[in-house]
């Protein structure tokens, strides 16, 4: 405990933080350790169109189950590695093996999929961010429109206009970048409108309620027509129920991505989803759209 009394009290530091920062560090030298040893790897989670039902790509989730701490969610281990720097090259292996996915599917036949990768502060931060991501381009040869890359607002914070700058370069190239996790934390409406984006993702906290209650719904609705003036496209994340499909397509939601539609799949489970998915898209609701 740090001396808490006197001149120049600092700071406290307890127990219970103490034994956050060791899990921390204990964290990080299994994650640098799995990354040398290349034990993550990624989990591709369709998207479907509601105006057809057809897969129109897929979003690339890491994962990561270490001989000692266990299945590790990204949602722990990415804030670890970003605080480190090792995002940077856990974030580029990431980006180059969903490149390499989505050629794969190309060259298996199964065109016109869109590859979605999410991208980290840490790494949009980076001075060679835009060269990077054409050079894993030009690599893998996919083909930049092929690509999106997911951002969350929370990483504008502080450099704005640089990142606003990067996105734009990428763009240019022809590749489409995304918001990711719209409607949580301090989403603003000031972000769609001057992010260069051609996606919003709707977080799942907007899709939860958005078949069982009116103002759910009436936020959705709102906030796609918005969209769509502005030529975003839509995607609901976190769709779990038919009803809630229904729903959204009615709104005018252009993409569903949810367990309704599928658990994130292994690669090797990509085209048995492919197949038994032409089956069950013929028995899904096609709505026609309000008028929104
Ligand atoms: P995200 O990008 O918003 O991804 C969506 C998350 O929702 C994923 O969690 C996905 O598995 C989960 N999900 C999808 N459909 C459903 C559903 O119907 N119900 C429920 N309950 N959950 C659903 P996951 O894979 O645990 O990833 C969590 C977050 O970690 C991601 O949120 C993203 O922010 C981050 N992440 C994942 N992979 C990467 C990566 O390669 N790089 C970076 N920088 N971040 C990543
Ligand atoms: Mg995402
Ligand atoms: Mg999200
Ligand atoms: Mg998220």
């Amino acid at each position: 405990r740090a001396k808490d009394s006197g001149r120049g009290r600092i700071c406290t530091f307890t127990p219970d933080m103490n034994r956050r920062v060791v899990e921390r560090m204990r964290m990080l030298s299994r994650a640098r350790l799995a990354f040398d040893r290349q034990s993550f790897s990624l989990q591709y989670q369709p998207q479907v169109a509601t105006s057809d039902g057809r897969v129109r790509g897929f979003e690339a989730l890491i994962r990561w189950t270490d001989a000692e701490l266990g299945p590790v969610s990204p949602d722990r281990f990415i804030p670890v590695c970003e605080d480190s720097g090792l995002i940077v090259p856990l974030g580029l292996w990431v980006l180059e093996t969903a490149c390499i996915e989505a050629m794969g599917l190309a060259c298996r036949g199964i065109g016109g999929i869109t590859m979605s990768v999410n991208m980290s502060a840490v790494q949009l931060a980076q001075n060679d961010f835009v060269p990077r991501v054409l050079e894993v381009l030009d690599r893998t040869g996919l083909p930049p429109n092929r690509l999106e890359l997911e951002i969350t607002e929370t990483q504008m914070i502080g450099s704005l206009d640089a990142a606003i700058d990067k996105l734009d370069a990428l763009r240019q190239a022809g590749v489409h970048i995304a918001l990711d996790d719209f409607g949580t934390g301090y989403s603003s409406l000031t972000y769609l409108r001057t992010l260069p984006i051609n996606t919003l993702k709707l977080d799942k906290a907007f899709i939860d309620d958005v078949h069982r209650r009116t103002d759910a719904r009436s936020m959705v609705a709102s906030i796609s027509r918005i969209a769509h003036d502005l030529n975003r496209n839509v995607v609901a994340e976190g769709v779990e129920e038919l009803a809630q499909w229904e729903a959204l397509s009615r709104m005018g939601c252009d993409l569903i991505q949810g367990y309704f539609v599928s658990r994130p799949l292994a690669a090797d489970r990509i085209d048995g989803f492919l197949a038994a998915w032409e089956e069950r898209r013929k028995s899904l609701p096609i709505v026609s759209r309000d008028d929104v």
